[in-house]
């Protein structure tokens, strides 16, 4: 087993562990959770490792890094999560390669991932990252649809041909009355989910928590967990 193997191993056990553990604390059945591993800036070597070890979600946030990545894996049984913040322009090159899109916030984004999903004859589950700190513009610092805005928003995916409406996204907000209160803002994400269940039953992924957070989100309720750092180490930079 090579040393990066072997580093891969353990973290991952000890996030499974993690996980575990908060499910029990929880009470939720650990099958009620997805792990996906956030593999940006990392290269495709250590995600073949992951696939190795058994990883069969993963994630990554920008398309140039992503596209190389995607096409150099794509022997290997992996469903890919576009997490990032999406233009317009790279919209056809992700929707070769990403099975979910979770950063869907805005029309014109819906727009344009129907247009090539269609094209490319693919269907990408979408799911609608919520700001939870949106100001007055109705959109998050780094991005997301305001919670007033969801069931518009979920009601142009859903009608989007090519696109499948899988459920919410977030980022536990640094600004804002969510500031430093992760449970509370996964919680609130879960109750937009449950809301959102009564006109679109079927969407019912609710993607929240990192490695600093996850405990606090499988508390609340998340269906999927983004883990990055705390299993393919600290990034060597912003990503
Ligand atoms: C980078 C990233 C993650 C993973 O973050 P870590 O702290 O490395 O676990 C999760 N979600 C999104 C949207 C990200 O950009």
């Amino acid at each position: 087993m090579t040393d990066r193997r072997a580093e891969l191993a353990r973290n991952l056990a000890k996030v499974e562990e993690r996980i575990a553990a908060a499910c029990a604390a929880a009470g939720r059945p650990r099958d009620e959770v997805t792990l996906i591993v956030v593999t940006k800036t990392y290269p495709a070597s250590d995600v073949r490792i992951l696939s190795e070890l058994g990883v069969r979600q993963v994630g990554e946030n920008r398309d140039q890094d992503a596209a190389p990545k995607a096409a150099a894996c794509a022997d290997l049984p992996l469903e890919w999560h576009f997490i990032g913040q999406l233009q317009t322009n790279k919209v056809r090159s992700v929707v070769g390669y990403a099975d979910f899109v979770q950063s869907v916030d805005r029309d014109r984004l819906v727009t344009a991932l129907s247009r090539e999903a269609v094209r490319a004859g693919r269907e990408v589950g979408c799911l609608l990252q919520v700001a939870l700190d949106a100001g007055a513009s109705g959109r998050g610092e780094r991005g997301g649809v305001a919670p007033a805005g969801i069931e518009e928003l979920a009601g142009l995916v859903a009608d989007a041909p090519g696109l499948r409406l899988d459920g919410l996204m977030t980022v536990a907000p640094l600004t804002g009355e969510y500031a430093g209160r992760e449970q509370a803002a996964f919680e609130r994400l879960v109750d937009l989910s449950t809301d959102l269940r009564r006109s679109h039953p079927t969407a019912t992924m609710v993607s929240a928590g990192m490695s600093a957070d996850l405990e606090q989100a499988v508390a609340a309720g998340a269906t999927h967990v983004r883990v990055g750092s705390a299993v393919l180490g600290v990034r060597p930079r912003l990503g």
